[in-house]
């Protein structure tokens, strides 16, 4: 079984990255009534405590979450709506003006979804599936009726394509594993080709991390050259808080967003330079935003 635990990252730069994404992005898509369904393949634990024995040992969300929210107290006007959506949706969990838990990306999404929305949530670890279940099961205790959410401790690459293509033929999929196994590399790929194929017009948003390995320097070219083949539109948006080279942890991450929501680009746009400069620790911080229609 796999040592990762998203706990030791919760709220990390790379979690402020994507989950603003997401929230954002989902925010675009359900402009529309139409019930969507929402997809996660690799759900983690679904909530974390910030000053639990994992996130104090790894001290991540120093330089993500909180340093991010030190950033916007100190530039209370400057807050892109992104950003402020994102800390709405992680006040729901805490008192005001402290972050002492923190939502993952299956908790951000049974949050905002609507009653017409459904929420499929895959987990694997042993450990973090009963976590997962117990935390959704928890929180639904706030909605009445409960809203709909299925979790399965299956292996989400292989499973994403049985939801596939939704019944309202509307359907958000976050693909976001921990790449501890090198084969999710080519998994991510693979996934992807299968999920096109049953629904093509979906919108499909895939982490992935930025390090000097050469899998992880192919992926984005091998994802640029899928959507190319594919002839589908997509949205790269990369974000960097320090040196690679002097750093142990990971520096820099991407989300990849097929099929993107009309207007998630100008969002981005304003959001990631406020990022920059909010959690950029040196010269080497910067974000990159491209897209293809
Ligand atoms: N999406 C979560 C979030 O943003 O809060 C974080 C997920 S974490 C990066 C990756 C998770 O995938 C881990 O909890 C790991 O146990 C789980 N996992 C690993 N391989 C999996 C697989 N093949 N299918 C489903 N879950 C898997």
């Amino acid at each position: 079984m796999f040592s990762y635990r998203h706990a030791f990252h919760a709220g990390n730069h790379a979690d402020v990255l994507k989950h603003i994404t997401l929230l954002f992005g989902l925010k675009l898509l359900q402009k529309k009534e139409t019930g969507i369904c929402l997809i996660d393949t690799h759900a983690g634990a679904g909530i974390y405590s910030l000053d639990g024995e994992y996130a104090l040992k790894s001290a991540e969300a120093n330089e993500g979450v909180l340093r991010l929210s030190t950033y916007c107290s100190e530039h209370p006007n400057a807050i892109p709506e992104s950003v402020s959506d994102y800390f709405a949706q992680i006040a729901l969990l805490n008192p005001p003006k402290s972050i002492k838990t923190y939502p993952g990306s299956s908790q951000l999404m049974l949050q905002v979804m609507r009653k017409q929305d459904q929420l499929k949530l895959m987990e694997l670890h042993s450990t973090d599936f009963p976590f997962l279940v117990e935390n959704i099961a928890v929180s639904q205790e706030n909605y009445r009726p409960k809203k709909s959410v299925q979790i399965n401790q299956k292996d989400g690459f292989t499973q994403l394509k049985a939801y596939l293509p939704p019944p309202t033929r509307r359907g958000l999929c976050l693909i976001d594993p921990s790449y501890e196994n090198k084969d999710d590399y080519q998994l991510v790929l693979t996934a992807l080709g299968e999920s096109i194929k049953r629904f093509a017009t979906g919108a499909y948003f895939i982490w992935y991390p930025i390090q000097q390995r050469r899998d992880a320097t192919e992926l984005p070219q091998q994802l640029a050259q899928f959507c190319e083949d594919h002839q589908l539109p997509y949205l790269q948006a990369e974000l960097q808080i320090k040196s690679q080279i002097l750093t142990e942890g990971l520096a820099a991450s991407g989300m990849w967003v097929i099929n993107p929501p009309w207007q998630l680009k100008e969002q981005l746009a304003e959001c990631l330079p406020f990022l920059v400069k909010a959690l950029g620790q040196d010269d080497y911080s910067r974000f990159e935003l491209n897209s293809q229609d």
